[in-house]
């Protein structure tokens, strides 16, 4: 048998550290890996999977796709990259759409789009950004420069310049960096790989009206909390308060690369033109089949409805650990995106939960991170607590 693990680490560059199991292929809420080993999965490929494996119906939507046609450049119009458009945009309230590859595309698409923006109004190049601290927004030049975690950054500066970090939560940080040159506000209204942290009300509403007042555009990074993570199709909704500019990706194509920033008309009619930005591959046949499948189960199964239905579960199945294992310190997190914080790294527990047939993934060193398929259901919750039960106490 071939030994994938040694295969992958002699010719793969070595950037990612990873878990030492070789997954071959997937049902429903549950991972297998070559020995057979079965795993409930809490981590969905990085809040990814919202479908959970081998879904039938959105696998069929896929074949179809590939006996069609699968790409055509942008250079002409399809079929499914116009469908998805419209129902990307009716899901997320805004009224334009520019598919990408990735979620990091996205939050370069929609960078660009402030900076343009500000071009526009008043002729010059010197426009700032203000993101946060502990962000997460991709790694590519232009969003690791809005990335708040400067560990990530420091060898690769100078970055696209004129970013500057306020701290998430605190409204007067963010008052205090915002001048006449601020074209835009980012950040995720969850952090999720700065360790889960949901924007508190009183924050994202005062950021919403600054942002108003000063003609400042507010770009909400949802690749991670949107999609229905939190209970809501988009996080926001649960404030009241709408972005400007909104960037989509993990769970828009179920697996399948793809990822959208979408805007307001006035912000679309007022920024990008042609020949401003493109992409060969995005929006393509086959991955616009993706979100638009994604789309419809999303209406069909009523997934927000269920996610905001079992979050109590899930958020008391976490709480009765908390209270069992004094070595979580804290529980956080928004529906179907919530944390355990561990007084120390977690690495230990979760390679026990992996020997428990459970795979978590950690938000920073000492926070577990849990994201499972939105499908999840009462019984896997219950499943979920008895095997995090069991690591906890062997960790
Ligand atoms: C994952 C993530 C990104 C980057 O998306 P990729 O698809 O990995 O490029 C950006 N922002 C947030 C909030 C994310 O969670």
């Amino acid at each position: 048998m071939t030994d994938y693990m040694k295969l992958g680490d002699e010719y793969l560059l070595h950037t990612y550290n990873r878990y030492p199991i070789v997954l071959e292929r997937g049902e429903g809420v549950w991972l297998y890996d070559d020995k057979g080993n079965k795993y409930l999965d809490a981590a969905a490929g990085i809040a990814v999977y919202a479908l959970g494996y081998a879904d039938k119906e959105f696998n069929d939507a896929l074949k179809a796709q590939i006996d069609k046609v699968m790409h055509t450049s942008n250079l002409y119009y399809n079929e499914p990259c116009c469908i998805a458009a419209k129902e990307v945009c009716e899901v997320s309230h805004m009224d334009r759409v520019f598919f990408t590859n990735s979620g990091t595309e996205a939050i370069e698409g929609a960078i660009k789009t402030a900076r343009k923006y500000a071009y526009l109004k008043d002729g010059h190049t010197d426009h700032n950004i203000i993101a946060m601290e502990h962000s997460f927004h991709g790694r590519s030049m232009g969003a690791l420069s809005v990335t708040g975690n400067a560990h990530y950054r420091e060898a690769f500066e100078p970055g696209i310049g004129n970013v500057r970090f306020a701290s998430f939560n605190n409204l007067k940080s963010v008052e205090d960096l915002v001048d006449e040159k601020t074209c835009a506000v980012i950040m995720e209204t969850v952090q999720g790989e700065g360790g889960i942290y949901p924007a508190e009300e009183s924050f994202i509403k005062g950021v919403r009206k600054l942002c108003d007042d000063k003609g400042i555009l507010l770009i909400l990074d949802e690749i991670q909390c949107g999609m229905g993570r939190t209970g809501y199709m988009f996080a926001w909704e649960k404030y009241g308060v709408k972005p400007d500019i909104v960037t989509i990706a993990k769970a828009l194509g179920n697996g399948v690369p793809v990822g959208a920033f979408a805007m307001k008309g006035h912000v679309a009619d007022n920024s990008l033109v042609p020949g401003d930005h493109g992409t060969t591959y995005g929006g393509n046949p086959f991955a616009c089949a993706a979100v638009s499948e994604v789309l419809r189960q999303f209406r069909e199964r009523d997934l927000v409805s269920h996610v905001r239905k079992l979050t109590p579960v899930l958020e008391a199945a976490l709480e009765e650990l908390k209270s069992s294992h004094p070595m979580i310190k804290d529980r956080r997190g928004a529906g179907f995106m919530q944390a355990l914080e561990l007084d120390g790294p977690c690495a230990p527990l979760i390679e026990k939960a992996r020997e428990n047939g459970l795979l978590v993934i950690s938000a920073g060193t000492n926070i577990l991170r849990i994201v499972p398929p939105l499908i999840i259901q009462e019984a896997d919750i219950d499943t979920f607590k008895t095997r995090l039960d069991k690591a906890l106490g062997e960790a």
